[in-house]
């Protein structure tokens, strides 16, 4: 197979040249599920080996609501127009239907090579008690095939009263986290700093994850990430904080972002940027065209020390019509919208190790003896071939071929 060279620990780099991707022909020897053995294949001898990536991990979706698509429309495209069909596909929730909407997501994410999920969930809300049982039993039903966790996005005011208290317990009884949204224009009028810090120490006092919905416009004025990190600063949480989003940030001056990413790698919070959610509803008025991508300004991120990450978001439902949950063609959208090249580390790392660690993974996708037999293979042998081309991909767990 070809493997990038930075995802391969350095003591099996030694004397190895790689191509221009980036890339070196290996042969792997699998015990049981594990790599045992790694070896050098010459360059050119066999210029046709698959491209193999290690078995995915999606950082952000919405697995509760995958698929709504055809039963909550949302034609308009607008964020209102989401929001609308989302809290009225809320009013006819079964723990029946969302459990097959979860099930069928998770088919195709295990069919498509992922090993780990993280899913934002629509708690607290109509229809919260039909989600919670669903994903409860789907998540006993996965447990030995994909690592999954659950983050309770809730109406940020929830987290104040005795509601959110019974939430956090129940997410804690998950291995889950807490979350919500927060960006200039929802939070206008409301006292959510302090109703943030209660979330806060709610998540402190139950051992809870973290992960917002955080400023998801291109309107400068959304700086609630700026109050997230007052709160932090004084303050520190003893568990992990992930941001989701972070579009305004790209809005702001260099100097501003400059700071904002010193203080965010400072308390190692890390970010998610969901390229397609954000290209769908940023900088949409009728009869114009977009002139904004609406991304995280991601490089600037990673070059302050900010572990980034690309998740994949929704996937047909009123946020986003698009998506399947397969990794690789995440990354065939997400490459020439980032300009995140997959030959260079800082361009593979979003897909592979970052979201791996915003998960808390015990394999960081690195390849060396002893890790996982979990890869993909594409039908590629270069990565604009994988550019170039819709991928038929062969998925291999602990050791054994999928399809
Ligand atoms: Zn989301």
């Amino acid at each position: 197979m070809r493997w990038p060279l930075a995802l391969l620990e350095p003591g099996h780099c030694r004397g190895l040249k790689p191509d221009g991707d980036g890339l070196v022909n290996l042969a792997l020897t699998i015990n049981g599920a594990t790599v045992t053995r790694i070896e050098p294949l010459p360059q050119i001898a066999k210029p046709h080996l698959p491209l193999a990536l290690p078995a995915a991990v999606e950082p952000h979706c919405h697995l509760d609501k995958a698929f709504t698509w055809s039963r909550a429309p949302n034609p308009s495209g607008t964020i209102a127009g989401a929001l609308d069909a989302n809290l009225q596909e809320h009013q006819s929730r079964s723990a029946t239907a969302v459990a097959e909407r979860i099930n069928g997501a998770l088919q195709k994410a295990w069919h498509h090579g992922y090993r780990a999920l993280r899913s934002h969930l629509d708690l607290g809300w109509v229809g919260s008690d039909a989600t919670l049982a669903a994903v409860t039993h789907m998540w006993d039903i996965w447990r030995d095939r994909l690592q999954l966790q659950a983050i309770a996005m809730a109406p940020l005011e929830l987290w104040s009263g005795a509601s959110g208290v019974n939430l956090a317990r129940c997410m804690a009884r998950l291995g889950g986290g807490l979350g919500g949204a927060l960006d200039h224009h929802s939070t206008q009028g409301s006292p959510w700093p302090q109703q943030l810090a209660q979330l806060l120490r709610l998540a402190a006092d139950h051992g809870c994850m973290v992960d917002l919905h955080m400023d998801e416009t291109c309107d400068p004025r959304s700086r609630c990430l700026e109050g997230l990190l007052d709160l932090l600063e004084q303050e520190p949480l003893p568990v992990a904080i992930t941001i989701s989003h972070g579009c305004s940030l790209a809005q702001h001056t260099p100097e501003h972002l400059r700071r904002t990413a010193e203080r965010l790698a400072a308390l190692h919070v890390s970010l998610v940027s969901l390229p397609t959610t954000n290209l769908w509803l940023q900088d949409r008025s009728s009869r114009r065209t977009p002139r904004l991508r609406g991304l995280a300004p991601i490089h600037e991120l990673q070059d302050a020390g900010v572990m980034v990450a690309i998740g994949g978001d929704n996937v047909a439902d009123p946020w986003f019509p698009g998506g399947n949950f397969d990794p690789v063609e995440l990354w065939r959208f997400a490459i020439p919208v980032t300009h995140l090249h997959p030959w260079e580390q800082r361009g593979l790392t979003p897909f592979t190790s970052a979201p791996a660690q915003v998960l808390g993974l015990s394999w960081d996708g690195v390849l060396r003896n002893g890790c996982p037999a979990d890869l993909i293979l594409t039908a590629a042998s270069s990565w604009q071939a994988v550019l170039a081309t819709p991928q038929r991909l062969r998925v291999l767990r602990d050791g054994l071929w999928l399809t």
